[in-house]
């Protein structure tokens, strides 16, 4: 018998201060960054959507997504062009029921089960607002005032990690708009300082910056300079580990044209829509408050206890 073990590498050896808070948050499910969520975590999670829901403007379209989108769509949005390494896709065994069996059998030999799974016409959703372009789009000319939209959804992104604040599954909310440049701008303006009272609300430490998606590959890193240029891309950022680190809680994303293109919605004088979102990590929200405050609630500071309802 080989009694060598592998080494494990050196983020695993680290202590994360996150760490700390695994048991008040969360319970194992045999997968990196998938996470049960525990009774407390889930209560403020709730309590936080409800307080970004009280922050809605009017004339605010809401939908909820499920977990998966068409895999078609997301191929027109260009995701496989950015971030092919993130996505997630869903197979299936299909074929007659003697076929279906075969395969699944397998796996009770032993034998890998997992060779007769063909790709299904589905993806899982990676961001919450790609599902709402193309129900914007099947509505023909945007009107003059815009459209605004209040949008959630269970997101996945393969990127394991050991560090609470890196999941594969999580939440997204986010509130997206589409119309001119100039709304688009306004939308973005009016986010990024509502963004901050609710994290002044929240009692969270933090800072805005500019930042950039990170985009796959040698030609990502392009694409990466010219979203900086351009201030396409800011982050509240909360630092979780030491005052100069930073994890990203909500970003503010202006995507010009990218969706109005790709899907063909117009404004009334025929140009391309621009859209913009703004996008709330409520995974990300409730493990920094958690981290900032403590594992128990009921010795959160009276202000944010009280603009949580909790
Ligand atoms: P990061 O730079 O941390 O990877 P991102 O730029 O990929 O973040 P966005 O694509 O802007 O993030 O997603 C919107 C929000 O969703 C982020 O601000 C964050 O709060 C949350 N989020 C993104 N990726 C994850 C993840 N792996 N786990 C938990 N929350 C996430
Ligand atoms: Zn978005
Ligand atoms: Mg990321």
């Amino acid at each position: 018998m080989n009694m060598m073990t592998r080494p494990p590498d050196q983020a695993e050896r680290e202590a994360d201060p996150l760490d700390a808070l695994f048991d008040t948050m969360f319970r194992p499910m045999n997968a990196r960054g998938v996470y049960a969520r525990t009774g407390a975590y889930e209560a403020v999670v709730e309590a936080l959507a409800a307080l970004i829901s009280a922050k809605r403007e009017a004339d605010t379209e809401i939908f909820r997504f499920p977990p998966v989108m068409s895999r078609a769509d997301l191929e027109r949005h260009g995701y496989l062009a950015s971030f092919p390494n993130l996505l997630g896709c869903v197979s299936c065994l299909e074929g007659t029921e003697a076929e279906i069996l075969a395969m699944a059998s397998r796996h009770g030999r032993g034998e890998d089960w997992t060779e007769g799974l063909r790709t299904a016409d589905l993806v899982l959703t990676p961001a919450a607002c790609y599902p709402v372009y193309p129900i914007a789009a099947a509505r023909g000319r945007v009107p003059d005032r815009g459209y605004r939209f209040d949008v959630a959804c269970d997101c996945f992104r393969r990127e394991p990690s050991r560090y609470l604040d890196r999941l594969q599954s999580f939440r997204m909310r986010e509130y997206v708009t589409i119309g001119t440049p100039e709304q688009v701008a306004e939308f973005r303006e009016r986010w990024l300082s509502r963004a901050t009272a609710l994290a002044d609300e929240l009692g969270l430490s933090y800072r805005i910056e500019q930042a950039s998606d990170p985009f796959f590959g040698r030609i990502g890193v392009v694409k990466a300079i010219s979203q900086r240029e351009q201030a396409l891309k800011f982050e509240l950022l909360v630092p979780l580990r030491g005052e100069d680190s930073g994890t990203a809680c909500m970003s503010f994303n202006y995507h010009r044209d990218h969706f109005g293109t790709a899907w063909n919605i117009a404004l009334a004088d025929d140009a391309p829509a621009h859209t913009g979102c703004v996008a709330f990590g409520m995974d990300r929200l409730a493990v920094a408050l958690f981290a900032t405050h403590g594992g128990d609630l009921s010795l959160w500071p009276q202000t944010v206890r009280a603009a949580l309802s909790l």
